[in-house]
């Protein structure tokens, strides 16, 4: 799941973008409306946390300007402005919610928990294959039952093929995914994280899990 955090303060974004980081979640971090912009039109995410104060305009303005373009994301409003004028006017304008600060992460957390899970009430939480089990809104994965312990980005690797099973995936595809800026990654980053995986995955050495098409990318099998 991709997040677009949308908030000037420094120490802020990073306090952001680690704590949705160790929940397993794709998070980017952008600092002005310029930025959000550009990110929005280069990418889907699952959830936007949008900051009000932005040295280069309102985060109500780039809402309001989201809206009418149809991007329809949900839209969880952080700011400092917490008069209920302020709420009225953020949620009139087509936030989902909206968290005054300061705020606590694990409120944060619960809240963009709500979003996701409102907005994929329709869509599956639950992505099952040949035995593997990944519960999206409890980010836990079972393979036959039994829990395998994964780190983030061992989830968010996995993720990836579970929405895709059989399919033959590119390299860059799957950067592009998982990480949030996939031009600046090591290609054997990917190597990497697969290997990690793939031993956890696959106890059987009989029945592999993936397919590796050398340069090409992989395939879950
Ligand atoms: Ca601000």
């Amino acid at each position: 799941m991709k997040i677009l955090i949308v908030e000037d303060q420094r120490r802020l974004g990073q306090f952001l973008k680690k704590g949705l980081s160790e929940q397993a979640y794709t998070a980017t971090w952008v600092q002005t409306c310029a930025a959000a912009r550009d990110a929005l039109c280069e990418t889907h995410y699952d959830t936007i946390i949008l900051d009000l104060g932005l040295p280069d305009g309102d985060g109500l303005e780039l809402l309001r300007e989201w809206r009418r373009g149809g991007f329809n994301e949900p839209v969880l409003i952080l700011s400092a402005r917490d008069s209920v004028q302020d709420r009225i006017k953020g949620l009139d304008l087509g936030a989902d919610d909206y968290l005054a600060k300061p705020f606590s992460l694990e409120e944060l957390l619960a809240r963009v928990r709500s979003l996701l899970r409102r907005q994929s009430a329709a869509k599956d939480t639950v992505l099952e294959h040949r035995g593997l089990r990944m519960d999206l809104l409890g980010r836990t994965v079972t393979l036959n039952g039994a829990p395998i312990d994964l780190t983030s980005r061992e989830f968010a690797l996995l993720e990836v093929f579970l929405h895709n099973p059989g399919r033959i995936l590119p390299r860059t595809l799957i950067s592009e995914k998982i990480w949030e800026s996939h031009y600046d990654v090591d290609t054997n980053l990917l190597d990497v994280y697969m290997s990690k995986l793939r031993s956890k995955i696959e106890v059987d050495p009989a029945h592999p899990r993936f397919k590796t098409m050398r340069g090409v990318g992989y395939q879950l099998l």
